[in-house]
């Protein structure tokens, strides 16, 4: 019997149960598959690095200007301020990485578990069953964690959630290239399309960059993945970049990930939370999820332990997972980033073209871009009255 069963070793999971072993609780860290590279960018911003200091220690890029061209190649270049610069990483060592502070503080990790449903006693929670090689074996605890990502089983038996539709998922597909290449380290590479979704190059080393596309919502459908990625790669206008035909593929993947925002009635029950990806921790505009991951994955471990504490494990005791200013802040955030998505991606890219036109002539409006594109303001009347 665990304190905390947490179903899911990636950012999320690992997280919570870092926090959960810190505090001195017996933590059962499921995980289907540890060797299994997700399907990634790797894109880690500042708040990530301000979690883990140790990552700013390795060799590891400085993103330190970002280039975003739309799909008429109007080209808007910026400059990441010192304190906000990100960096990127293969993300089977960034996932090892945090499993292993998690290990580190006194989880176990059970690997090659499937989890596939709840167990019940006396109609509550009570742990969670998992396949194996070997079998069968079921995991007991006071509280269960759904940390398991968009393929979540539990989420789907917890009945908190119902299965994705098309129009609130992104669809990706990405692949880490080897070979010399011309991109600067320093950048990173933004290329909206005539779709809704973008593709981006991500340099890892001198040798090795992270390479991908993603549509999302109707344009799943409209479009289709393998060809817009083939087509991305073979485009006549990053070759200056990537120059060569024959890059060696190190890896390559496809998954999808949530885009509509938060599923705030889905986070908890009486004896579960669920975290992540599971339920909707995606920034629905750059499709980040590893810090919002990161911070949901926290702020239900604490509440986790005020709940250990107060042997109380009831929904209405979860309520300050859910309630917590910060994941209502997130949500907040989540919804402006989802209408102010609508305005970057109308009209099949043409208002995109015309911002980033007028933004190479006007460094004021391109400054008001970049604030936009970050969040950090709506778009105003006078910003408006310049495109429509
Ligand atoms: C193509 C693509 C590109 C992306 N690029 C970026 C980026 O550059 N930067 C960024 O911040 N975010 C990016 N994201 C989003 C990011 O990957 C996720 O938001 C983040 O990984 C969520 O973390 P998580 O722990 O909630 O879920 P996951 O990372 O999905 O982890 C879930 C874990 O649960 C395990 N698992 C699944 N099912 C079971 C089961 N039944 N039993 C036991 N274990 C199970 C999985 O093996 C995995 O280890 C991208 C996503 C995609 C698909």
């Amino acid at each position: 019997m665990f304190d905390v069963v947490i179903s899911g070793a990636g950012p999320s999971g690992s997280h919570c149960a870092e926090v959960l072993s810190t505090a001195g609780f017996s933590v059962a860290l499921i995980e289907k598959d540890a060797d299994w590279r997700k399907p990634c960018g790797g894109g880690i911003n500042h708040r990530v690095l301000d979690m883990y200091p140790e990552l700013r220690k390795l060799n590891l890029p400085k993103i330190r200007n970002i280039a975003m061209h739309s799909a008429g190649y109007n080209k808007l270049e910026y400059q990441v301020s010192e304190r906000a610069r990100g960096t990127v990483m293969d993300r089977l060592d960034l996932d090892n990485f945090i499993r292993n502070k998690a290990i580190d503080a006194g989880a176990e990790l059970f690997d090659k578990n499937l989890s596939f449903d709840f167990i019940y006693k006396n109609q509550k929670r009570v742990g969670i069953k998992t396949k194996t090689p070997s079998g069968m074996k079921d995991y007991y605890g006071n509280l269960i964690i759904v940390a398991d990502g968009m393929s979540s089983k539990l989420s789907l038996k917890s009945g908190l959630r119902k299965k994705w539709r098309t129009e609130e998922i992104a669809n990706g597909k990405c692949a880490i290239k080897q070979g010399k290449h011309q991109l600067d380290e320093e950048f990173i590479y933004i290329y909206f399309k005539p779709f809704k979704g973008y593709a981006w190059i991500f340099p890892l080393d001198e040798e090795r960059f992270n390479i991908g596309v993603y549509t999302f919502s109707e344009d799943n459908i409209n479009y289709d993945l393998n060809s817009v990625y083939n087509d991305f790669i073979k485009d006549p206008e990053i070759k200056s970049y990537i120059p060569k035909l024959d890059y060696r593929e190190c890896w390559l993947g496809a998954y999808p990930f949530p885009v509509n925002g938060i599923l705030e009635k889905s986070l908890i029950d009486d004896h579960v939370m669920l975290v992540g990806d599971t339920v909707g921790f995606v920034s629905p505009i750059s499709g980040e999820g590893i810090q919002h991951a990161l911070l949901s994955g926290k702020i239900a471990a604490e509440t986790a332990i005020k709940a250990l504490e107060k042997e109380n494990f009831s929904k209405e005791f979860l309520k300050e997972y859910k309630n917590h200013p910060k994941i209502k802040q997130q949500i907040r955030s989540f919804k402006l980033k989802k209408s102010l998505r609508e305005f970057f991606y109308k009209d099949k890219g043409k208002f995109l073209n015309k911002i980033l036109q007028l933004a190479e002539q006007d460094a004021e409006f391109r400054a008001q871009v970049v604030d936009i594109f970050m969040s950090k303001q709506v778009p105003s009347k006078e910003f408006l009255s310049k495109i429509l």
